[in-house]
C-alpha cells in the first residue's frame, strides 16, 4: 500500500485511456460499522483513496495492498488540502484511467463539499456514483438516545452549519426560519455555541428549550452534555466540550435520559488493549467493541507454521502407533488441517484415534473440520486429561502444540506414567513494536486492561516495555488463566485479574465484573 500525503504532481493525461470512475463515498459517523456495505466493496477494489476524515484509517486497512492512500485532511502542523486541489486530484487520477474512492466523513452530501466535487468531475467528463453514508447528524443524536423526530413534538427537522464563517455579523443562516422548527442539529458548531444560543434566543426561544451536545458521536469516546438555553454555554465549558461535536435543539433532547443506550453499555469508557495475534483478536475484539468498550488492538504475536517440519512428517508416517490425539490450541488444530490439506489429505486421517482437544475454543475449531473431540479438559494442568487416562491402558499420546510451549503439560502426563510425544506445529514469533499508541496510551494511563491470553503474549509485551521507562507494575495486566498469570508474575507485570474460566468468554466475564457499570 503506498501512502502519499499530498500528490500535487501533474499527472500526463493519457488520451486514449477511458476515464475511471470516481466514487464519492460516505464513510459514516465514526463507528466503523455504519459504512454501507457498496462503500466498504468500492473500498476493497479502489486503485486511489483520497481520503480526509479521522474515522477514515480503519477503512484504510481494507484497500488493496496496491492502492494508492492520498490523505487531503487535516494533520498535526498541517492544513487541509484546498478545495480545488482535491478536485483536481480526483479529475487527474480519473483520466490515468484509474477507480478513485473519494472517501468523506458521514454522508458526502450533507456539509460536505460534495456538490464542488461533482461540479469538477461534470465539467472534465468523468463518469461518478455518489454512495451515500450515514450522516453524524442523523447517527449522532441517535446514538445518544435522541429521536431526531417524535410524534409527540416535532414536525419538521433542520441540519445546520454553524461555521464560522456562517455566522458573521450577517450570518447566512435562517435564524427566523430555525425558531419554527422542532428540532434543529448544528454541524461544526461547538467554538460558536454562544452565538447559535444568542441568535435562538433573539429568535424568541425559550430559555428552557432543550439543548444537546454530543461529542465523538458513534465512537467509544462520545460524550453528551444536556441543558437548556439558560445554561448550556456553562456546562459546555465546564465539560470543556471539544469538536467533533453535534448541537441538537428542541424538546427530543429529554428523552436522552430515558433513551442512552450507548453509553450506558457496561464497558462504555473502558479502554483495553488486546494483545493476542491478529488472526484471532478479531472476535475477540468484536465482543469487547460490542459491549462498549475501545478496543486498542496490539498483536503481540503471529504464528507461522513450521516448514519443513521432519517431526510432524514423522508423525504422519508413524500415525497409526498412536493411540491419542491431543490439540492445545485453535492455532494447532488449524496449522494441522491445513498441512494435511496442502498433501492433499483430510480428516479421514484421524479415524481410528482418539481426539482430545483442551479447551472449548480448540474443541469448536475441531468440530469445524469434521471432528468432534472424544475429550475436552478444560485447563492445560495435567490433572484435568487424567480422567481420560486413567482408565485406559497405556498409549502412545501425540501431543500437537506451538514449539515454544511450556513442558508442563507433557512433563506433568509422564509423571503420571503417560507416553507422550511432543510434535511441535507451529511458531509464535513476537511482532517487533506495539500496536497503535499503547505504549504512548499506559504512559498517559488511559488503558483500563492490557489482556493477555497466553504466555507468549506476555513474553512478547515485556519485550516492548524493556524498551521503555514504563514500570511494569503498575500495567493493568489481565490473564486467561494461571499459567499466563505466573508468567506476568515472572515478568514483573502484577496481574489486576485473573479469569475463573480459562476461555475468551470467561476472560470477558472477568472484564465484566471487574469494570463493568450496573447502572
Ligand atoms: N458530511 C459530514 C459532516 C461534515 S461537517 C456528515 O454527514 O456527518 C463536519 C462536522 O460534522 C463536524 O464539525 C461535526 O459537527 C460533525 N461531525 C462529524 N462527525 C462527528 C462525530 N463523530 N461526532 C460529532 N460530530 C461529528
Amino acid at each position: 500500500m503506498r501512502l502519499t500525503i499530498m500528490n500535487t504532481s501533474v499527472v500526463p493525461r493519457n488520451h486514449h485511456t477511458p476515464p475511471g470512475t470516481v466514487y464519492l463515498i460516505g464513510a459514516g459517523p465514526g463507528d466503523p460499522g455504519l459504512i454501507t456495505v457498496r462503500g466498504r466493496a468500492l473500498i476493497e477494489t479502489a486503485d486511489v483513496i483520497v481520503y480526509d476524515q479521522l474515522g477514515a484509517p480503519v477503512f484504510l486497512t481494507l484497500a488493496r495492498p496496491d492502492a494508492e492512500l492520498i490523505d487531503v485532511g487535516k494533520r498535526a502542523g498541517r492544513h487541509t488540502v484546498p478545495q480545488p486541489e482535491i478536485n483536481r486530484l480526483l479529475v487527474e487520477h480519473a483520466q490515468r484511467g484509474r477507480q478513485v474512492v473519494r472517501l468523506k466523513g458521514g454522508d458526502p452530501m450533507v456539509f460536505g463539499r460534495g456538490g464542488e466535487e461533482l461540479d469538477a468531475l461534470v465539467d472534465a467528463g468523468i463518469p461518478f456514483e455518489v454512495v451515500p453514508g450515514v450522516s453524524s447528524a442523523i447517527a449522532g443524536p441517535s446514538y445518544a438516545g435522541i429521536p431526531l423526530t417524535h410524534r409527540d413534538c416535532t414536525t419538521a427537522l433542520a441540519i445546520a452549519t454553524a461555521h464560522e464563517a456562517d455566522l458573521k455579523e450577517e450570518s447566512t443562516i435562517p435564524w427566523s426560519s430555525l425558531s419554527g422548527i422542532n428540532s434543529t442539529v448544528f454541524l461544526m458548531g461547538v467554538a460558536q455555541l454562544a452565538n447559535i444560543v444568542d441568535h435562538l434566543l433573539r429568535q424568541g426561544r425559550n430559555t428552557t428549550t432543550p439543548i444537546a451536545i454530543i461529542e465523538n458521536a458513534t465512537t467509544p469516546r462520545q460524550r453528551t452534555v444536556t441543558g437548556t438555553l439558560a445554561d448550556i454555554v456553562n456546562r459546555a465549558h465546564e465539560a470543556a466540550v471539544k469538536p467533533p461535536a453535534l448541537i441538537v435543539v428542541g424538546e427530543v433532547v429529554r428523552f436522552h435520559d430515558r433513551f442512552n443506550w450507548f453509553e450506558k453499555r457496561p464497558l462504555f469508557g473502558r479502554s483495553i488493549a488486546v494483545t493476542r495475534a491478529s488472526a484471532q483478536a478479531a472476535t475477540m475484539a468484536d465482543r469487547l467493541q460490542a459491549l462498549g468498550a475501545e478496543v486498542v488492538l496490539s498483536p503481540a504475536i503471529t504464528i507461522h507454521p513450521i516448514d519443513p517440519n521432519p517431526l510432524f512428517e514423522s508423525f504422519l508416517h508413524e500415525i497409526n502407533s498412536y493411540r491419542d490425539v491431543v490439540f492445545t490450541s485453535v492455532n494447532g488444530v488449524e496449522v494441522f488441517f491445513n498441512q494435511l490439506r496442502q498433501r492433499g489429505k483430510d480428516a479421514r486421517l484421524l479415524a481410528g484415534h482418539s481426539i482430545i482437544c483442551i479447551g472449548p475454543a480448540t474443541g469448536d475449531a475441531c468440530r469445524q473440520h469434521g471432528i468432534i473431540p472424544d475429550f475436552i479438559p478444560e485447563t492445560f494442568v495435567a490433572e484435568s486429561l487424567l480422567p481420560w487416562f486413567q482408565n485406559r491402558p497405556p498409549a502412545r499420546t501425540a501431543l500437537l502444540r506451538a514449539e515454544s510451549a511450556r513442558d508442563l503439560l507433557p512433563d506433568g502426563l509422564r509423571r503420571h506414567g503417560c507416553q507422550v510425544n511432543v510434535i511441535p506445529l507451529y511458531r509464535t514469533d513476537f511482532v517487533p513494536q506495539a500496536g497503535a499508541d499503547l505504549l504512548t496510551r499506559l504512559r498517559d494511563n488511559t488503558i483500563d486492561a492490557v489482556t493477555f491470553t497466553s504466555s507468549s503474549t506476555v513474553d512478547a509485551f515485556c519485550r516492548w516495555l524493556a524498551a521503555t521507562d514504563l514500570d511494569r507494575r503498575t500495567i493493568p495486566a489481565v490473564a486467561i488463566g494461571p499459567v499466563t498469570a505466573d508468567t506476568c508474575r515472572e515478568r514483573g507485570l502484577q496481574p489486576i485479574a485473573e479469569a475463573s474460566v480459562h476461555t475468551i468468554p470467561g476472560l470477558i466475564d472477568l472484564l465484566l465484573q471487574r469494570f463493568g457499570r450496573t447502572s
